[in-house]
Protein backbone atom coordinates (compact mmCIF):
# COMPACT_ATOMS: atom_id res chain seq x y z
CA UNK A 1 0.00 0.00 0.00
CA UNK A 2 1.37 3.21 -1.02
CA UNK A 3 -1.14 5.70 1.15
CA UNK A 4 -0.02 7.94 3.13
CA UNK A 5 -1.99 10.45 5.81
CA UNK A 6 -2.87 13.79 5.28
CA UNK A 7 -4.10 14.41 1.68
CA UNK A 8 -7.19 14.19 0.37
CA UNK A 9 -5.72 12.26 -3.08
CA UNK A 10 -4.14 9.85 -0.74
CA UNK A 11 -6.84 9.41 1.60
CA UNK A 12 -9.22 8.93 -1.82
CA UNK A 13 -6.16 6.51 -3.39
CA UNK A 14 -6.68 4.44 0.20
CA UNK A 15 -10.14 4.00 0.01
CA UNK A 16 -9.95 3.31 -3.78
CA UNK A 17 -8.15 0.10 -3.33
CA UNK A 18 -9.25 -1.25 -0.29
CA UNK A 19 -6.49 -0.79 2.13
CA UNK A 20 -5.37 -3.06 5.06
CA UNK A 21 -7.33 0.19 7.39
CA UNK A 22 -10.43 0.18 9.81
CA UNK A 23 -12.38 2.15 8.07
CA UNK A 24 -14.82 -0.22 6.41
CA UNK A 25 -13.80 -3.05 8.35
CA UNK A 26 -13.81 -5.62 5.91
CA UNK A 27 -11.67 -7.77 8.07
CA UNK A 28 -12.73 -6.79 11.54
CA UNK A 29 -12.48 -9.30 13.93
CA UNK A 30 -10.96 -10.47 16.37
CA UNK A 31 -8.72 -12.40 13.86
CA UNK A 32 -4.70 -12.34 13.98
CA UNK A 33 -4.36 -9.33 11.76
CA UNK A 34 -6.45 -7.16 14.06
CA UNK A 35 -5.36 -4.07 14.56
CA UNK A 36 -7.88 -1.32 15.53
CA UNK A 37 -5.61 1.81 16.11
CA UNK A 38 -4.33 1.91 12.74
CA UNK A 39 -8.27 3.00 12.45
CA UNK A 40 -7.02 6.58 14.42
CA UNK A 41 -3.89 7.12 12.25
CA UNK A 42 -5.62 6.67 8.78
CA UNK A 43 -9.26 8.14 9.73
CA UNK A 44 -7.98 10.87 12.42
CA UNK A 45 -6.81 13.53 9.71
CA UNK A 46 -10.91 14.01 9.09
CA UNK A 47 -12.16 13.11 5.59
CA UNK A 48 -13.42 15.17 2.59
CA UNK A 49 -13.43 12.57 0.37
CA UNK A 50 -17.33 11.73 -0.93
CA UNK A 51 -16.99 8.70 -3.15
CA UNK A 52 -15.59 5.53 -1.72
CA UNK A 53 -15.33 2.47 -3.06
CA UNK A 54 -16.28 -0.46 -0.89
CA UNK A 55 -15.43 -4.03 -1.89
CA UNK A 56 -18.71 -6.63 -0.78
CA UNK A 57 -17.42 -9.36 1.53
CA UNK A 58 -19.30 -12.20 2.06
CA UNK A 59 -20.76 -11.33 4.90
CA UNK A 60 -22.08 -7.84 3.42
CA UNK A 61 -23.64 -9.45 0.85
CA UNK A 62 -25.98 -11.59 2.98
CA UNK A 63 -29.50 -11.21 2.14
CA UNK A 64 -28.25 -8.72 -0.44
CA UNK A 65 -29.34 -8.79 -4.03
CA UNK A 66 -26.52 -6.71 -5.63
CA UNK A 67 -24.53 -8.98 -7.54
CA UNK A 68 -21.54 -6.32 -8.59
CA UNK A 69 -18.21 -6.46 -7.20
CA UNK A 70 -17.56 -3.22 -5.47
CA UNK A 71 -20.37 -0.33 -4.37
CA UNK A 72 -20.33 3.50 -4.21
CA UNK A 73 -20.10 5.11 -0.65
CA UNK A 74 -20.93 8.93 -0.77
CA UNK A 75 -19.76 9.88 2.88
CA UNK A 76 -20.64 13.55 2.40
CA UNK A 77 -24.21 12.56 1.74
CA UNK A 78 -24.60 9.82 3.96
CA UNK A 79 -25.71 7.67 0.91
CA UNK A 80 -24.88 4.07 0.42
CA UNK A 81 -25.66 0.80 -1.29
CA UNK A 82 -28.90 1.25 0.27
CA UNK A 83 -30.52 4.69 -0.69
CA UNK A 84 -33.48 7.11 -0.20
CA UNK A 85 -34.63 10.22 -0.29
CA UNK A 86 -34.66 12.21 2.99
CA UNK A 87 -38.63 11.96 2.78
CA UNK A 88 -38.79 8.30 1.89
CA UNK A 89 -36.25 7.77 4.72
CA UNK A 90 -38.99 9.82 6.85
CA UNK A 91 -41.87 7.43 5.81
CA UNK A 92 -40.13 4.40 6.46
CA UNK A 93 -38.36 4.64 10.31
CA UNK A 94 -39.62 5.89 13.37
CA UNK A 95 -39.35 9.45 14.46
CA UNK A 96 -37.48 8.03 16.91
CA UNK A 97 -34.91 6.15 14.22
CA UNK A 98 -35.06 8.84 11.72
CA UNK A 99 -33.48 11.32 14.03
CA UNK A 100 -30.98 8.69 15.05
CA UNK A 101 -30.16 6.88 11.68
CA UNK A 102 -30.69 10.29 9.41
CA UNK A 103 -29.89 13.42 11.74
CA UNK A 104 -27.15 11.48 13.96
CA UNK A 105 -29.45 12.38 16.80
CA UNK A 106 -28.50 10.51 20.39
CA UNK A 107 -31.16 8.55 22.73
CA UNK A 108 -31.49 9.59 26.08
CA UNK A 109 -29.12 6.93 27.54
CA UNK A 110 -31.05 4.16 29.70
CA UNK A 111 -34.12 4.09 27.20
CA UNK A 112 -33.10 1.62 25.10
CA UNK A 113 -35.10 -1.90 25.52
CA UNK A 114 -31.99 -3.48 23.79
CA UNK A 115 -29.87 -2.56 27.12
CA UNK A 116 -31.24 -6.13 28.56
CA UNK A 117 -31.34 -7.79 25.70
CA UNK A 118 -29.06 -11.27 26.39
CA UNK A 119 -30.28 -13.82 24.17
CA UNK A 120 -28.16 -15.21 21.71
CA UNK A 121 -28.90 -13.19 18.11
CA UNK A 122 -27.96 -11.08 15.52
CA UNK A 123 -28.68 -6.82 15.90
CA UNK A 124 -29.78 -5.26 12.39
CA UNK A 125 -29.72 -2.07 11.58
CA UNK A 126 -33.19 -0.83 11.62
CA UNK A 127 -32.74 1.31 8.41
CA UNK A 128 -32.11 -1.37 6.04
CA UNK A 129 -32.54 -4.91 7.92
CA UNK A 130 -28.01 -5.27 7.46
CA UNK A 131 -26.63 -7.85 10.00
CA UNK A 132 -24.52 -5.30 12.21
CA UNK A 133 -23.68 -7.11 15.44
CA UNK A 134 -23.60 -11.01 17.06
CA UNK A 135 -24.90 -11.03 20.26
CA UNK A 136 -21.35 -12.74 21.23
CA UNK A 137 -19.63 -9.33 20.93
CA UNK A 138 -22.21 -7.05 23.40
CA UNK A 139 -21.06 -6.36 26.97
CA UNK A 140 -22.44 -4.29 29.64
CA UNK A 141 -21.07 -0.77 29.59
CA UNK A 142 -22.79 0.62 32.44
CA UNK A 143 -23.12 3.67 29.47
CA UNK A 144 -26.77 3.51 29.55
CA UNK A 145 -26.60 2.17 25.59
CA UNK A 146 -26.10 -0.61 24.05
CA UNK A 147 -22.16 -1.48 23.75
CA UNK A 148 -20.29 -3.95 21.70
CA UNK A 149 -16.46 -4.82 21.38
CA UNK A 150 -16.11 -5.73 17.78
CA UNK A 151 -18.78 -5.40 14.48
CA UNK A 152 -19.51 -8.15 12.07
CA UNK A 153 -17.02 -8.06 9.51
CA UNK A 154 -17.35 -5.50 6.83
CA UNK A 155 -20.66 -4.53 8.25
CA UNK A 156 -19.95 -0.32 9.37
CA UNK A 157 -18.29 2.62 8.05
CA UNK A 158 -16.45 4.15 10.53
CA UNK A 159 -16.35 8.42 10.13
CA UNK A 160 -14.41 11.35 11.91
CA UNK A 161 -16.78 13.22 13.56
CA UNK A 162 -15.40 16.39 14.85
CA UNK A 163 -18.99 17.67 15.61
CA UNK A 164 -17.61 18.19 19.21
CA UNK A 165 -14.75 20.20 20.18
CA UNK A 166 -12.03 18.96 21.85
CA UNK A 167 -13.52 15.78 21.81
CA UNK A 168 -12.60 14.37 18.12
CA UNK A 169 -14.31 10.84 17.66
CA UNK A 170 -15.02 8.13 15.16
CA UNK A 171 -18.62 7.96 14.20
CA UNK A 172 -19.96 4.38 13.02
CA UNK A 173 -22.53 3.55 10.37
CA UNK A 174 -24.31 1.01 8.55
CA UNK A 175 -22.23 0.48 5.85
CA UNK A 176 -25.14 -0.58 4.01
CA UNK A 177 -27.77 2.78 4.06
CA UNK A 178 -24.95 4.46 6.13
CA UNK A 179 -27.21 5.37 8.81
CA UNK A 180 -25.97 6.59 12.22
CA UNK A 181 -24.94 4.35 14.14
CA UNK A 182 -23.11 5.64 17.53
CA UNK A 183 -19.22 5.98 17.58
CA UNK A 184 -16.57 4.37 18.83
CA UNK A 185 -14.08 4.35 21.66
CA UNK A 186 -10.92 2.88 22.70
CA UNK A 187 -11.98 2.22 26.16
CA UNK A 188 -13.41 -1.72 25.15
CA UNK A 189 -12.37 -4.97 27.10
CA UNK A 190 -10.52 -7.76 25.00
CA UNK A 191 -10.17 -8.97 22.89
CA UNK A 192 -10.38 -5.49 20.90
CA UNK A 193 -9.98 -2.88 23.01
CA UNK A 194 -12.60 -1.04 21.62
CA UNK A 195 -16.53 -0.17 23.11
CA UNK A 196 -18.82 0.43 19.96
CA UNK A 197 -21.53 2.30 21.80
CA UNK A 198 -24.35 2.19 19.59
CA UNK A 199 -27.99 3.75 19.85
CA UNK A 200 -30.61 1.39 20.42
CA UNK A 201 -32.94 3.32 18.06
CA UNK A 202 -30.68 2.39 15.39
CA UNK A 203 -30.96 -1.26 15.81
CA UNK A 204 -33.33 -4.29 15.98
CA UNK A 205 -32.58 -7.59 17.50
CA UNK A 206 -32.93 -10.73 16.02
CA UNK A 207 -33.36 -13.60 18.32
CA UNK A 208 -31.76 -16.98 17.13
CA UNK A 209 -34.04 -19.52 16.18
CA UNK A 210 -34.82 -21.56 19.24
CA UNK A 211 -33.61 -18.95 21.46
CA UNK A 212 -36.14 -18.48 24.43
CA UNK A 213 -39.28 -16.75 24.05
CA UNK A 214 -38.54 -13.81 26.55
CA UNK A 215 -35.22 -12.15 27.16
CA UNK A 216 -33.82 -13.82 30.34
CA UNK A 217 -32.31 -11.80 32.80
CA UNK A 218 -29.74 -14.26 33.77
ZN1 LIG B 1 -28.42 0.20 7.40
Amino acid sequence: MNYSVGTRSSMRSFFGQRGPGRAVHTNAGPGPDYRPLTRRILLGAGITTTLVSVPMGPVAAEGSEATSPSVVIDIEHRQGEVRFSDEEWRQRLSPEQYRVLRREATERRWTSPLNDEKRPGVFKCAGCGSPLFNMSAKYESGTGWPSFYAPLPGAVTEVPDNSLMFMPRTEVRCRRCQGHLGHVFDDGPAPTGLRYCMNGAALQFNPSPGAAETNGSA
